[in-house]
């Protein structure tokens, strides 16, 4: 199982209906799944020592904060964070990260595919770009297509982006914590 597959398969476990929703308002349908879902002005996406990061998420109060910007990066931001807490009622992706050497840096890239599978599902990607590689004029349609596909989104989460788990209880996080 690769962890592309995993996050496609965690996607799939979503209802579509809830999926969709996801897509178009996801500050929205995170609420309306019963999430603390709060903007906090002080995080900022900037890099460098005055940003902090774009987000975070808190698995066992289901509450995620998250850095507000008019632009759609908040949506990627909002929808990785929400992959976090999916993860964390996932067993088998916590097995997955817990045998992988940088289970950290997995478990974000992890969440990146699957806010990137919610934003640009793999019907549109199929109808617009068919069984071939993927160009820019794809990457165009796509845009146009979507309303929350986002020229950054590529760059959501990643290693600069903040973690708060559990504490302690972060097998996939500290693999070799006894
Ligand atoms: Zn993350």
């Amino acid at each position: 199982m690769t962890r592309m597959q995993l996050a496609h398969r965690i996607v799939g476990e979503i209802p579509s209906d809830l999926r969709r929703s996801l897509r178009r308002q996801p500050l929205k349908a995170l609420t309306d799944i019963g999430l603390h879902v709060q903007p906090v002005t002080q995080m900022t996406s900037a890099r460098g020592a005055g940003g902090m990061c774009d987000g975070m998420s808190f698995s066992d109060r289901r509450t995620i904060l998250f850095a507000p910007t008019q632009s759609r990066r908040q949506n990627f931001t909002l929808l990785h964070e929400y992959a976090h807490l999916l993860l964390d009622d996932n067993d088998d992706a916590l097995s997955w990260l817990a045998d992988q050497e940088q289970p950290g840096v997995e478990q974000e890239r992890m969440c990146d595919d699957i806010a990137a599978a919610l934003l640009v599902p793999d019907e549109d990607l199929d109808a617009i770009v068919g069984t071939g590689p993927i160009t820019g004029q794809h990457l165009i349609n796509l845009f146009q297509d979507s309303e929350v596909f986002s020229t950054d989104w590529s760059f959501g989460g990643g290693e600069d982006e903040c973690r708060f788990g559990d504490g302690a209880d972060s097998p996939r996080a500290q693999p070799d914590a006894a």
